[in-house]
C-alpha cells in the first residue's frame, strides 16, 4: 500500500501466500483511487464469474461499510452492474481473464490483475490476458499496476514478473538475539518423536527456530516480530538495527514476496501441521508449497542431457574471448592428485561464455592457466584479459589451496561447498592457521563457504533459460569436450523425504554413484565468482557494477565501486 502511494512506482508486483491480506490490501488501493486520486480502473480476475463475485461480495460491501466511498455512488441503480460501476468520478470496471474483448476495449490508468496464474496459459495464437490488459493504460503517464498470485510453477506469470521487480522480501527480527532474517519453513521444528499433525496442531508443539542463535522462538513473539519488520529489496543488506544498506538500482517495479510462516492467523503448530498431513501427496504438498510457503512448484527436477548441452555450443573457438565478454572468472575442482578447471566470460543479461575447461596435473598448471595467462579477445587490438576471480575448492589438499589463495589473494578465494547456507548464496569466516601442519597463515586468509545447491540451481537455470526464452545465455566454445558435457550432467535433481521427521526436501545427487561431476562443480564455482563480483547485476546501459576485490574489504556489500569510466575492468590494471 505504501508502494501504492509512491507515485515513482508504476509496477507492483506481490508473490504471496494465500491468506496474508493481498486482496485487502488490493480493496485499500482501490477505496484509495476512488476516494482520492480517480482514475479509470480495471480489475481483473482469472473468470467472469470471479470478477462477478469479487465485484458483488467485496467492492459493494466495501462501499456500503465507508461514508467516504458512499458518497461517490450514483444516484441511479442503472449506473452499477456486476462489471462495472460507474461512480460519481470515474468508471470502475471488472473483467474476468478469459474474456479478451473485455480486457481490450477502455482506456484506464489503474490496472489489478489477482490470481495471475490463474488466467489462462498464453498460447502464442491468442493474445496475453495481462498484454491485452495493460496496453489500455498506454495513454496515462501516471499509470500503475498491481499485480498479485500465489506462484505456481518457474513458469507462472507471477514468479516470472517477480524475477523482473526488485525483489523485496520481509525481514523479522529474532526476539532473543535481534539479528533480522526471513522466515523459512525449514527453520520451523517440532518435537523429533512426535509424527502426529493433529498432535502437534492441538498441542502447540512446534518452534520457529532462530538461524543465527538457534533459540525457540514462540508464536506469541511474532507480532512483535512483525511490527519491526523490513522490506528488503534483493542485493540490498540489513543490519542489526534495521537499516537497510546498499547499493541498489531504485526500480520502477516493486515487487513483494511473503510466505504464510509471517500470517499472524497462523501459529508455527498450524504451518507444520497443514505440512505432514500434505507430503505423502504430491498435489496436497504442491498446493503447500504454492500457497503456504509461496515458493515456486519446481516440475520437471531439474536434468540437462549431454546431448542438448552440445547444441549451446557456438563458432568461436576455445581459449578466445567472444566480443560481449566484460570479465573473465573461473572455477577449480582439486583431486587428490589432479585440476579440474573451467574459465567462463560474462557479458550484461546474464550471458556467458565458456573460454577453457581442462585437466591438469599440476599446481604449476593451474598457476600458469589462471593467473598468469591473459586471453586474447575475438576483437582485434583490443587488450587480452586476465581472470579475474577464481574460487578454488578446499575439499582436499586443504593447507596448499590455502597457500596459493593467500599468495594470489586479490584473484583467488578458497571456498567450501555446503548443501545449504540459511538464505545466503555465501557466507565467510577468516582462517588463521593451516589446518594440517597448524603454522599461521601469515595475515589470515577468509574462507567463502558457498551454498552448492544455489549455484547448482543457477547454473541450469542459466542453461535451461538459453533453450527456453532467448533470454541471457549460457555458451560454449566449437566442439567441446565429450567429459565436459558428460560431467556437465552428471547431477540431477531429486525430492529425498528425510525417514525420521518425513520432511521432503530436494537436493542434487549424482545420476550414478560412479558418475564424475568435476566440470559441473567447476561451473557451480565459476558462476559463484561471478556472484562475488555481482556480474549478474550489471546492465548495458548502467555501466559499471562489478565489485573490484583488489580494494575490496572482503565484505560481500560493501567495498569500493569502480568509477563509471569507459575501461571499467581496468584490463591493463
Ligand atoms: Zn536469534
Amino acid at each position: 500500500m505504501d508502494a501504492f502511494s509512491d507515485t515513482y512506482v508504476e509496477e507492483i508486483t506481490v508473490m504471496a501466500a494465500s491468506q496474508v491480506g493481498k486482496t485487502e490490501a488490493m480493496l485499500n488501493m482501490l477505496g484509495f483511487i476512488i476516494d482520492q486520486d480517480p482514475g479509470p480502473t480495471l480489475v481483473v480476475l482469472p473468470r467472469e464469474n470471479d470478477a462477478k463475485s469479487f465485484s458483488y461480495n467485496r467492492v459493494l460491501p466495501m462501499f456500503e461499510c465507508s461514508y467516504a466511498l458512499k458518497t461517490y455512488f450514483p444516484k441511479f441503480s442503472d449506473d452499477i452492474t456486476k462489471l462495472e460501476y460507474h461512480l460519481n468520478r470515474m468508471i470502475l470496471y471488472f473483467a474476468g481473464s478469459n474474456s479478451p474483448a473485455d480486457l481490450a476495449s477502455r482506456p484506464i490508468r489503474f490496472l489489478f490483475l489477482d490470481e495471475i496464474d490463474k488466467y489462462p496459459r498464453f498460447s502464442g495464437r491468442e493474445a496475453d490476458p495481462i498484454k491485452l490488459a495493460s496496453e489500455r493504460q498506454k495513454t496515462f503517464w501516471n499509470k500503475k499496476t498491481v499485480k498479485v498470485s500465489t506462484p505456481t510453477t518457474r513458469e507462472g506469470y507471477i514468479f516470472r514478473e517477480f524475477e523482473k521487480s526488485d525483489k523485496r522480501r520481509f525481514y523479522v527480527p529474532c526476539p532473543f538475539c535481534g539479528k533480522y532474517q526471513i522466515l523459512v519453513f525449514a527453520q520451523i521444528k517440532w518435537p523429533q518423536d512426535q509424527d502426529s499433525a493433529e498432535v502437534i496442531k492441538n498441542e502447540w508443539l512446534a518452534w520457529y527456530e532462530c538461524c543465527h542463535c538457534n533459540k525457540k522462538i514462540k508464536d506469541y513473539h511474532k507480532n512483535k516480530m512483525l511490527l519491526n519488520g523490513r522490506w528488503v529489496p534483493d542485493g540490498a543488506e540489513i543490519d542489526d538495527y534495521g537499516n537497510v544498506t546498499g547499493d541498489v538500482v531504485k526500480s520502477k517495479h516493486r515487487g513483494f514476496w511473503i510466505n504464510s510462516l509471517y500470517s499472524p492467523w497462523l501459529t508455527w503448530s498450524d504451518i507444520a501441521c497443514e505440512f505432514l498431513k500434505s507430503k505423502d501427496y504430491i498435489e496436497l504438498l504442491m498446493n503447500f508449497v504454492n500457497s503456504w510457503l509461496a515458493e515456486v512448484w519446481e516440475e520437471n527436477l531439474s536434468k540437462t542431457r549431454p546431448e542438448e548441452l552440445a547444441t549451446l555450443a557456438l563458432s568461436y573457438q576455445k581459449g578466445i574471448v567472444p566480443a560481449s565478454v566484460k570479465v573473465l572468472t573461473a572455477g577449480v575442482d582439486v583431486q587428490k592428485d589432479h585440476f579440474y578447471l573451467t574459465i567462463r566470460g560474462w557479458g550484461f543479461g546474464q550471458e556467458s561464455w565458456l573460454i577453457l575447461s581442462t585437466r591438469v596435473e599440476h599446481w604449476e598448471d593451474v598457476i600458469q592457466i589462471l593467473f598468469k595467462t591473459h586471453y586474447p579477445s575475438e576483437i582485434m587490438g583490443m587488450d587480452p584479459f586476465p581472470v579475474r576471480l577464481t574460487c578454488i575448492d578446499t575439499g582436499y589438499r586443504t593447507d596448499e589451496v590455502y597457500e596459493v589463495c593467500s599468495y594470489w589473494q586479490d584473484t583467488a578465494r578458497p571456498i567450501k561447498g555446503q548443501s545449504h547456507l540459511s538464505g545466503v548464496p555465501f557466507k565467510i569466516s577468516s582462517i588463521e592457521k593451516y589446518p594440517a601442519t597448524g603454522h599461521a597463515i601469515p595475515g589470515g586468509l577468509q574462507l567463502w563457504h558457498i551454498d552448492t545447491s544455489y549455484f547448482k540451481d543457477k547454473v541450469t537455470r542459466l542453461v535451461r533459460n538459453t533453450k527456453m526464452e532467448n533470454l541471457g545465455g549460457w555458451h560454449l566454445y566449437q566442439d567441446p569436450s565429450e567429459e565436459y558435457l558428460k560431467q556437465f550432467c552428471s547431477e540431477h535433481k531429486v525430492i529425498i523425504r528425510d525417514k525420521k521427521t518425513a520432511r521432503a526436501r530436494t537436493e542434487w545427487r549424482p545420476i550414478s554413484t560412479h558418475a564424475a561431476t568435476h566440470f559441473f562443480d567447476c561451473e557451480c564455482y565459476t558462476t559463484a565468482a561471478a556472484e562475488m563480483l555481482r556480474v549478474f547485476a550489471m546492465q548495458a546501459d548502467e555501466g559499471p557494477r562489478v565489485y573490484n576485490p583488489k580494494k575490496d574489504d572482503n565484505q560481500y556489500g560493501q567495498g569500493n565501486w569502480l568509477r563509471r569510466r569507459s575501461n571499467w575492468i581496468k584490463r591493463n590494471g
